[in-house]
């Protein structure tokens, strides 16, 4: 056996290096990524897909972020297949930025994790998932690497993309001064979130000037602002302006969730959290849905169809694209956005 696999290797084209393209004019904005060392074949999936159906004509950078450090092994085969002399970055998130910071109460955290887990929530009992969270919620737009960066587009291990981006979201992001990009909306499950919107409802008394007068509260909110609709964008795709998440009103809006406790007390995911923040402190025309982005995220995906579907060789039936479900929210904000 041990002769065969020397033969094959021995037959193995030596590494290809990043392809050569002439320059193309690019945005302030990196591809971004958090991700474990045991996600390395879903890493590969999904980094395979963006740079086929987008990356290839671009050269955004990438940027691995992760709770510990990456293995040499997982940083050779994202870099081999990114290809030689790509531009790519693995990052070590801070503990700060990361852990259950001291001031939570660990028996109450406790507590709550294990009526989560009698509950069937899902991650009801994780730690790891709550700091996830919390972490994409209020610290990745700090940490250091981002700084000099305008725009970013999260991408998660194990996701499709399944249509051709022929043309730079981030510039469409600039142009038309979008804050918050997104493919797919949906229903959190509320028992994820009990008293967030409680705690939203506190902040716009305590800090008016932070909310938008044109938000998106008819999105957010069925009832003028007493409930919470559950709606929310699936942050697993993000296409977003950082200055946003770093300006004056949602560093507010953060910390003042953060010190509610719910990231431990509940679980409040970065989805939620990035919706009302952008669905409140930003103007409502400043979202927008990337209709010709196909996408899928687990169960769910986004399928554009007609033209858009043909020019972008797209690979998904867009009669099961889940904007037809009865549990998306995307026509919702089209609606109050005047497009429904
Ligand atoms: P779901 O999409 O809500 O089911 O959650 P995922 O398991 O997909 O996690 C969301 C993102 O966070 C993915 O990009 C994961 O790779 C990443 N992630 C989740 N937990 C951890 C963790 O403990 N450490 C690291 N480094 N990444 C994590
Ligand atoms: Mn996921």
């Amino acid at each position: 056996k041990k002769q065969v696999y020397d033969y094959l290797l021995s037959q193995t084209p030596t590494p290809r290096t990043a392809p050569v393209h002439p320059p193309v004019q690019r945005e302030n904005a990196t591809l971004l990524m958090l991700c474990r060392n045991e996600d390395l074949a879903g890493v590969l999936y999904s980094v395979q897909q963006v740079e086929d159906r987008f990356n290839r004509n671009y050269h955004y950078p990438w940027i691995f972020f992760n709770d510990v450090p990456f293995h040499e092994q997982f940083k050779t085969r994202v870099t081999e297949a990114l290809g030689k002399g790509a531009d790519v970055t693995f990052a070590l998130i801070p503990p700060e930025m990361w852990n259950q910071p001291d001031w939570i109460d660990e028996k109450k955290a406790k507590a709550s994790r294990q009526k989560m887990v009698a509950d069937d929530v899902p991650y009801g009992g994780s730690v790891s998932y709550r700091n996830m969270c919390r972490f994409n919620s209020g610290f990745f737009y700090r940490h250091e690497l981002l700084q000099d960066y305008r725009y970013y587009w999260r991408v998660e291990p194990e996701v499709d993309y399944l249509c051709d981006i022929n043309y730079d979201p981030f510039t469409v992001m600039r142009e038309k001064n979008k804050t918050y990009g997104f493919t797919l909306s949906l229903y959190e499950h509320k028992s994820t979130v009990p008293t967030l919107w409680d705690a939203v409802k506190e902040f716009s008394k305590l800090y008016p000037q932070h909310v938008h007068p044109d938000n998106a509260m008819k999105f957010l909110s069925w009832t003028g602002g007493h409930t919470y609709s559950l709606c929310h964008f699936w942050t697993n795709f993000e296409i977003a302006d950082l200055d946003f998440w770093r300006g004056e009103a949602y560093s507010a809006f953060f910390e003042f969730l953060d010190h509610k406790g719910g990231f431990y007390y509940e679980r409040w995911g970065d989805a939620p959290v990035h919706s009302i923040g952008a669905g409140l402190l930003a103007p409502k025309d400043s979202i927008h849905f990337f209709y010709d982005i196909g996408y899928r995220h687990t169960n769910a995906h986004h399928c554009p169809s007609g033209n858009v579907w043909a020019a972008g060789r797209c690979a998904c039936d867009p009669k099961t694209s889940f904007d037809h479900s009865s549990y998306s929210c995307t026509d919702r904000l089209l609606g109050i956005q005047g497009n429904g």
